[in-house]
């Protein structure tokens, strides 16, 4: 499962927290059709999960950015959100975190 952080403007949130049910429910929407593009994603190399970052101005929810945990695994995860943003038609920007983790 991919590791989702909700943010709305500017600040961490956790999904019980949006007390705006509309708003939780574009998160919510946000979420799964990220989940289904991304599936079961791991990094082969470190066996980790990307991090997505899903933020809000408190009307719309994008996807502003993801850490992966190395730049091959960043850049398949990025390939499929450019795929999903044809697929669904959504707007949205992709700030690419690398993190660099030199155990195994
Ligand atoms: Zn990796």
């Amino acid at each position: 499962m991919t590791n989702f952080v909700y943010k709305l403007n500017g600040n961490v949130v956790k999904p019980n927290e949006l007390t705006d049910a509309v708003l939780r429910g574009k998160f919510d929407q946000m979420r799964s059709k990220i989940s289904d593009a991304l599936g079961s994603r791991r990094c082969p190399v470190h066996d980790l999960e990307p991090i997505l970052f899903l933020e809000s101005d408190g009307s719309n929810v994008r996807v502003t950015g993801f850490t992966s945990c190395c730049k091959q695994s960043g850049a398949d995860v990025h390939k499929r959100l450019e795929d999903l943003k044809e697929l669904a038609g959504m707007e949205f920007t992709v700030t690419v975190k690398t993190m660099n983790f030199d155990q195994k």
